[in-house]
């Protein structure tokens, strides 16, 4: 029996006499004086006295978790070095949708003649009654959505005796049609979705690279795929970094398939959670998009997985069990024997050692659909030709802007900083004002008129004197964040319509739909974001993206710097000139020699990879070696590096297996816990999951500390 617990291991139980239980079957389990919810997970270990084991009840009206959920939980567990139980509370992280469905309660019209009972019928409610007038009963919020009128005009009805109330069960979700005619593809498209149809045909396990410049359809191909499955009557699942900022991708799909797809992400509502995943586990959902967690839903029957901009950081969980939801979502494919699709126009460079190693099939779009050129791309030297003092645009963005705006066309300006400035310092004594639980500097957030830590969310307003000297008026904002650049760019065009789309500014996907709205509608002339703004958008009047500080990523000691750095600059460029007007690209660098920014400029992508593949391949990092991070951390200082001490003394020492560290982290307090960092380094073929549990198990932790191991490491804060 499997409890959703960091044990670590399964757990023996008596099964109820009668017909044996199979595996993956949910059932309530006694745990000390509780009650827990369980997994049938196989046979018991035994060498307990049968009379001691205590008894399960089976949950009548839950679904089977599949084998291939099973397995992936225990590969999962084995390869990021977790307890099993911790990764199947991922799997049940909606435990009431063991539970059979619950009726919902539907509305009708009523018998009652709103006259002759002497009931006000105002504009509002007599929409409500018109839309009810033909079709069937609806549920409340979509009986005020469809009517236009708040939920409180619908309660108002009801207790004016105008409306019935009916018990439903819910209904199932309306299916994606996936025979509706698509596109007509482009030559270079329908060749790409022949060649993946091909593969789907086969049948079988098979990783797909879906590599093609930013607008060039990948998203056309892969809905061909998905039609594809969806033909075969099979579940798909999508993975999009910043689901909640995807209205565009979703109305796309909506148009192709004639229904939404279902979703999963963090934002969702408890009952939506429960109605989603009771309709995944038994096969109603066909389509489900979502965030990294949509990987561990109990698929009835999955038929393909679609990582889209497979590159993307966030894709990475870093707590809780620390793992990568795209090699996860491989794994998955491969142990369901099913295939999965990467699309992106700046891949990994571990999925491109995987293509080139013919590990992975290969499809690629070279060009932009349509008449839409890539956009061209300039740096802007700013050592030569700085901004003005204390601001932040260069003369050349400017004046492109100037242009852009005087031509009815969009602009966007792209600072991966939120806020208004990422440091408060005081003139006087030089302090600077610091989160007091972390290594950071508070950034000050103007318009909400607070300094917030972006690592632990402290926040404080800011004080009227320095806390350090109390010199008064001395503090001062030192750097940009996108809040100080919209100031800026406001001073320099008042004429122009200007919006900040940020996730502290654009909160949730109704807001950030919106605002995609009025960009859509040109309501909009210049845009300011962050990278919420750098993917997938399309915007066709948009023709000059301005990066700010092209240079931000590149500092620090990520060994995936300039790859990642390349790759955000190549997104956030590949929003200009999507239609017919063209476009052009801005950097504003202080290193124009750098490869990244070499690469951006000549358009190169094949010299860079081939440049930095080499960088890699020569210091025997990933892709071409295998690294682990193992993060001591506690609220005591002492135990921490006393710890880290011992963990250093009982590393086994073995070939080929370097072990780095300990070194206080750069972030070497967060959330007021002290972090001490261990890097372990070895070659692609060593495994390194085995030497973990082997150095894990020689220490033992005092209470307090924790050790966190992160296989695979992409963060080295
Ligand atoms: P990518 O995902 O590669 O950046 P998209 O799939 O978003 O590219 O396509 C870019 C734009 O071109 C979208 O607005 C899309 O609707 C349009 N588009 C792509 N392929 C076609 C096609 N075959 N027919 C019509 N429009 C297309
Ligand atoms: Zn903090």
């Amino acid at each position: 029996m499997l409890l959703p617990l960091p044990l670590a291991g399964a757990y023996d139980y008596r099964l109820p006499p009668g017909d044996p239980l199979p595996p993956g079957t949910f059932v309530e389990a006694p745990l000390g004086g509780r009650h827990l919810l369980g997994v049938v997970w196989g046979e018991p270990e035994g060498g307990i006295d049968e009379k001691k084991l205590r008894e399960v009840t089976p949950l009548p009206d839950a679904p089977l978790l599949p084998e291939v959920s099973r397995d992936f939980v225990d590969w999962v567990a084995r390869y990021t070095v977790q307890p099993p139980g911790s990764v199947l509370r991922m799997v049940m992280s909606v435990s009431e949708a063991l539970e059979p469905p619950r009726p919902v309660t539907a509305y009708m019209r009523s018998d009652l003649d709103p006259e002759a009972e002497g009931v006000r019928l105002t504009p509002a409610r007599r929409r409500v009654l018109s839309v009810l007038s033909d079709g069937p009963p609806r549920l409340a919020t979509e009986l005020a959505r469809e009517a236009g009128v708040t939920p409180g005009v619908v309660k108002g009805l009801l207790s004016a005796g105008l409306l019935d109330a009916v018990q439903l069960r819910p209904s199932p979700p309306r299916q994606p049609d996936p025979d509706r005619p698509g596109p007509e593809l482009s030559q270079y498209q329908a060749a790409a979705a022949d060649e993946l149809l091909q593969t789907l045909r086969t049948g079988g396990f098979s990783v797909t690279l879906l590599d093609g410049v930013t607008g060039s359809g990948k998203t056309e191909v892969y809905f061909e795929a998905i039609a594809h499955v969806l033909a075969e009557g099979r579940q798909v699942a999508v993975m999009l970094p910043e689901i909640a900022m995807s209205a565009q991708w979703f109305a796309r799909f909506a148009e192709r398939f004639g229904a939404a797809p279902a979703t999963w992400h963090s934002e969702l509502s408890r009952p939506e959670r429960r109605r989603v995943w009771r309709n995944v586990a038994e096969g109603k959902v066909k389509v489900v998009v979502g965030a990294r967690s949509a990987l561990f839903l109990p698929y009835a029957d999955l038929g393909l997985i679609v990582i889209d901009e497979e590159h993307d950081a966030s894709f990475k969980q870093e707590d809780g069990v620390v793992y990568h939801a795209r090699d996860m979502a491989v794994v998955r494919a491969q142990l369901g024997e099913i295939p999965i699709v990467l699309a992106s126009a700046t891949p990994s460079l571990e999925t491109l050692a995987n293509a080139d190693a013919g590990r992975y099939a290969r499809l690629h779009l070279p060009e932009r659909h349509g008449v839409a050129e890539l956009p061209d791309v300039t740096l802007v030297d700013m050592r030569r030709t700085p901004p003005p003092r204390g601001k932040w645009l260069s003369p050349a963005l400017t004046e492109a802007l100037t242009e852009t705006l005087a031509a009815g066309e969009q602009a966007m300006l792209f600072l991966n900083r939120r806020g208004y400035a990422p440091l408060t310092l005081c003139r006087a004594c030089g302090y600077r004002i610091e989160c007091p639980r972390c290594t950071a500097w508070l950034v000050e957030h103007r318009l909400a008129g607070r300094l917030e830590c972006h690592h632990c969310g402290h926040s404080m307003r800011p004080p009227p004197q320095c806390p350090n000297c109390e010199a008064e008026g001395a503090l001062v904002a030192c750097g940009p964040g996108v809040e100080r650049v919209a100031e800026e760019v406001a001073a320099l065009f008042p004429e122009a319509a200007i919006a900040v789309m940020a996730s502290d500014t654009v909160r949730g996907p109704e807001a950030a739909a919106e605002l995609v709205r009025q960009i859509q509608d040109k309501e909009i002339d210049l845009l300011i974001g962050t990278q919420i703004m750098a993917k997938g958008h399309h915007f066709p009047m948009l023709t000059l993206v301005g990066v700010i500080d092209a240079d931000l990523g590149l500092a620090g000691g990520d060994p995936r710097a300039a790859e990642r750095t390349f790759q955000m600059l190549s997104q956030v460029s590949g929003r200009a000139g999507r239609a017919e007007r063209p476009g052009r690209v801005l950097l504003q660098t202080y290193m124009p020699e750098h490869p990244v920014m070499r690469a951006m400029a000549s358009g190169d992508r094949e010299r860079f990879l081939a440049e930095e593949k080499a960088a890699r391949q020569a210091a025997k990092l990933p892709p071409y070696g295998r690294l682990a991070a193992l993060v001591v951390s506690g609220p005591n200082i002492a135990r921490v590096e006393e710890t880290a001490r011992m963990l250093a003394l009982k590393s086994p020492r073995v070939d080929g297996i370097d072990v780095l560290g300990p070194a206080p982290a750069p972030l070497a307090t967060l959330r007021g816990r002290h972090r001490q960092r261990f890097l372990v380094k070895a070659g692609r073929d060593v495994r390194l999951q085995p030497y973990i549990r082997q150095w894990l198990a020689a220490v033992k932790v005092p209470s307090g500390v924790r050790i966190k191991v992160d296989i695979d490491p992409y963060s080295f804060l």
